[in-house]
Parts: structure tokens; sequence; C-alpha cells
């Protein structure tokens, strides 16, 4: 992990208040704005302006005018030096990005060099090279035809006008993995941020105005804290497809909305992974990671392994490991820089978080540790991590998305057992499978109905291989040729050999 390069460089920071529209960043016409609360003391930190309905319909009234006139969708040069222009300029702000991510996430500043900042910078560098380098116009040759042959040409053709809706969790990181694909591949882009985290998208939205030639209207950033104006954008005839981060409940409404136009959707959605411990796995290395990764970002990942699986016969000495763990990861304050675990987003989410521990224990589960809020940081929404054990694998903590610091471990016989333990979900993003036997691990990990896999602590993420949900965990992958590719139409053309 980077250390943190200078104290002197912290503290709290507050981001631009305006959205942008059609090139113009701008405030709602009323003036109304709503507060951004810092998660970590529960101060207010600042403002953003207060975005309603008819905002998002000039916004995406800009986006149509923009795809539907420039040469943005076939200038893919022109896209490149754009794209490296905002690669550049967030590079020259990212200590000021960084502060204001501390300080409307709560992500403690030594995290922030992983998925919170340095990551998106460095995807901001990648789709500009990616997409110039994409293959848009492609002769396949001659083909077997109905009565004939004839020689097939396929175009890729941006989708049009993309409205990308993004959560709190991991804003930064999402509204540029949702923005720049799209944008690359040659659509114009209406992005709605979440209201919890407005900034992380209005500095996007100011870093394209004042340091990019991007072209009036091809990125809107609209921020609200409203939710009919996200749904607005979902509504909207002249969107053609719909990029969405967030819960599985809201998108479903997401889903819904883009129903009556046809849209394409693309979504990444809830998960409730599982870890499957194997008998033979070398527990001292691969739990203490597993407990770590469930404080690190306050459990506030979808892709989070937040189910352990262990073999009864080596059951106590998991839980004694997870348990130490979890009793020394260090959490509080997020400026300081030998914290790695934050507080959770809002009161609304720590209740809910504490609800679903105390549902766990009503169904029979026992609290091995945590399951509280900290007496020692009466301020910010913190909560202490918390591992559940004996957990029904159908009681309700089990099965809904928690987004808190908190493991539910359940234990298992047979490896089948454990498999059918893991795929007990509505959900299929990810998981995970220990073992001495990385064969066997593998085994395992292929009846694992899920979007993404580790094994033995390998990695799936980056931003060359896909990543998606089975289930009700998504539609569509991010990353890669995949994920480039959802923001393409395919047209193919028939010519006569
Ligand atoms: P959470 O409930 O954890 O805040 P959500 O999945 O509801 O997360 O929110 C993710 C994003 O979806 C946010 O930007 C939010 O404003 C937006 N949103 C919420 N409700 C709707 C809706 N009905 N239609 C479109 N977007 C919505």
């Amino acid at each position: 992990m980077t250390a943190v390069q200078s104290d002197s460089e912290t503290g709290v920071l507050a981001g631009d208040e305006r959205m942008l529209i059609d090139g113009e960043l701008q405030s709602t016409a009323s003036g109304a704005l709503f507060d951004v609360i810092n998660p970590a003391t529960e101060e207010v930190a600042g403002q953003a302006t207060d975005g309603v309905v008819a905002d998002m319909e000039r916004a995406v009234g800009a986006a149509r005018r923009a795809f539907d006139t420039t040469d943005w969708s076939r200038d893919v040069q022109f896209r490149y030096h754009c794209l490296i222009q905002l690669r550049d300029a967030l590079v020259e702000e990212k200590e000021r990005l960084r502060r204001i991510i501390v300080t409307e996430v709560g992500t403690p500043i030594a995290t922030t060099h992983m998925i919170q900042l340095e990551y998106p910078i460095t995807e901001a560098g990648y789709w500009p090279e990616f997409g110039k380098s994409f293959d848009y116009w492609r002769d396949t040759g001659v083909h077997e035809s109905i009565g004939g042959q004839a020689r097939r040409i396929l175009q890729y053709d941006p989708v049009g006008v993309v409205g990308a809706i993004t959560p709190w969790n991991c804003p930064l990181y999402l509204n540029i993995a949702e923005s720049l694909p799209p944008l690359m591949a040659g659509n114009a882009v209406v992005l709605k941020p979440a209201q919890l985290t407005p900034w992380s998208g209005s500095e996007l939205g100011r870093i394209v105005a004042e340091k990019t030639d991007i072209p009036a209207g091809i990125f809107n950033v609209v921020l609200s804290n409203a939710n009919e104006v996200g749904a607005a954008l979902t509504a909207d005839p002249r969107v053609d497809m719909i990029t969405f981060t967030g819960s599985t409940a809201t998108g479903r409404k997401v889903l819904a909305a883009a129903a009556p136009t046809v849209k394409k959707v693309f979504l990444e959605l809830g998960g409730k992974s599982a870890h499957i411990v194997l008998d033979d796995a070398d527990f001292a290395t691969y739990l203490p990671m597993a407990a770590g990764a469930a404080c690190a970002m306050s459990g506030q990942s979808c892709t989070l392994s937040s189910r352990i699986l262990l073999p009864r016969k080596r059951y106590a000495e998991g839980l004694h490991i997870l348990k130490a763990t979890m009793e020394a990861f260090p959490y509080g304050d997020p400026w300081d820089p030998h914290v790695y675990q934050g507080p959770a987003i809002s009161e609304t989410q720590r209740q809910k978080v504490l609800g679903l521990i105390r549902s766990g224990v009503e169904s029979g589960a026992t609290l091995i540790t945590g399951g509280g809020i900290p007496d020692r940081l009466p301020k910010g929404f913190f909560i202490e991590p918390t591992l559940l054990s004996d957990v029904d694998p159908d009681s309700q903590v089990a099965q809904e998305e928690i987004f808190g610091p908190v493991i539910t471990v359940t234990p298992y016989d047979t490896e089948d057992e454990a498999i059918d333990i893991a795929n007990n979900s509505i959900y299929g993003l990810s998981g995970e499978v220990s073992s001495g036997d990385q064969e066997r691990a593998l085994r395992v990990a292929a009846r694992v109905r899920t979007g993404t896999m580790t094994v033995n602590g390998g990695s799936y993420f980056g931003l060359t291989s896909p990543l998606g949900g089975y289930k009700q965990s998504g539609i569509g992958r991010r990353n890669g040729v995949h994920g480039f590719e959802e923001y393409l139409e395919i047209k193919t053309i028939g010519l006569p050999v």
C-alpha cells in the first residue's frame, strides 16, 4: 500500500456546487442547494445545486443535439485528443480530488490510492488508447447467404445518448467507469451522480468544462437530491441507453422505466458473495485477507465476499482468526494514515446495517464480535467490525446485501453443501474459493453461479477483464472489449461478391 504523500495536503475540502449542462457550469434556476454531509463527523461539509426534472430535460436535450449534430460520433482522433486532455487534468487535480473523496465518502486517505482515486485515473488513460485502436469497420469477407454468397462488413456505431446513474460507494471510479467508455465509443453522456456524493460528479463536470475541448452537450452532469431526477433520465425517449450501478431494488426500477422505449441497459447491481474456504486451505493466509476486505471499504462494496463458509471440522480455528483480525482492524478518522476503515456513508445506511445484524441474532446467529456503534467514536456514522457465526443460509442477514463491515459465517460438511449454500442467493456477482489444492478450488469455482471469482487470493479485477453479474446482480459486463462494446451497436452490411 502506498503511503500518504504529504500530511499538509490533508483536510476536508468542499467540491464544486455546480452542474454541467450544455457546456455551461450552472446552478438550478431556483438557486436551491442541498447539504453534503461529512460521514466521519456528521457535519455539513458544503453544498451542491439541487437540480430538478427540468434541468435533466435540458441536459438530455443538449446531449441529443450534440450527438446528432456534431462530428463527435465519427471523429475518433478528436475523441482521443479530448479524453487524453481529461486524463491529464485528472492527474493535475489528483490531490484536490483525494481530499474531496475523503470528505464526502469518508474513505480512509490511505485507501484512496486504490479503487477510489488512482485506479480511476489509470482507467481515464486506458479508454482513449483502447478506443483509438478499436476496429469500428471490419470487412469479414465472403459468407454463404440464402441463394448465393455475400461479402459482409460490420460497422460499430455508438448507441447515441447514454444516461449514466452512479452510486456513492466509489463515486469517482464509477463516474469515470460509466462515462468514459461511452464517450470514447462516440456517445453523448448525461451523468447523474448519487446525491450523497455529488462532488465526485460536479468536479468531473468542472474539469471537462475548464480543461478539455469536449463539445458542449456531449458530457453533462446533473446534480440533484431527488430520485425523480434520475428516474426522469431513465424514462426520457431521447435517451438510447442507461448504464446504472447501484442496488438491485433501484436497478429493477431502472429496467422497468427503460422498457417502454426499449433502451439498451447496462446494470451492475448488488451482490452477496460467498467465500468457500475448503478444509485444506491455508487459514492463516486467506482468512485475515477476507476479514480485512470486509472492513476496508466499511463493507460498502458490491463484490465483497461477505458470507464465509467454513468446513465444520476447522470451524473454531477459522472463527478465531476472523475474530482476531476484525478486533485488531484499524478504523476511525479517515484522515489518520494508519486507519483502513472509515464510517458508513450515512445514518440511514448505518441503521440499515445495524438492523440486519439484529435480525441475524434474532434468527439464531451468534454475535462473535462488534455489532454496534463504537463508544470511542461518538460522532460519525461508524460501525464496529462485526462477525456473526452459525448464520442460517436462508435467514435475512444471509440473503440481503448488508453493505457494512459485517461477515456472516456458516459451517458446512461437504463440498457439495458449500456450493449449494454459495448458490443460495438471488445474486451472482462474485465469490471466492480457497484451498491447498488449486485444481480442486477451480473445480469448485466452476460450479458457483457468479460473474467473477477469486481463487486462492488471485484478483479478477482489472481494466482488461470482464466484470458483471449473473442472476439479479446485473446485465452486461464492464472493462475491456466486452465493456466497450456495451456502448456500441453493430450494423451488418451485405455487399455482392
Ligand atoms: P442507495 O439506495 O444505496 O443509495 P441506489 O441504488 O438507490 O443506492 O442509488 C444509486 C443511484 O440511483 C443514485 O444515483 C440514485 O440517485 C439513483 N436513483 C435512485 N432511485 C432512482 C430511480 N427510481 N431511477 C433512477 N435512478 C435512481
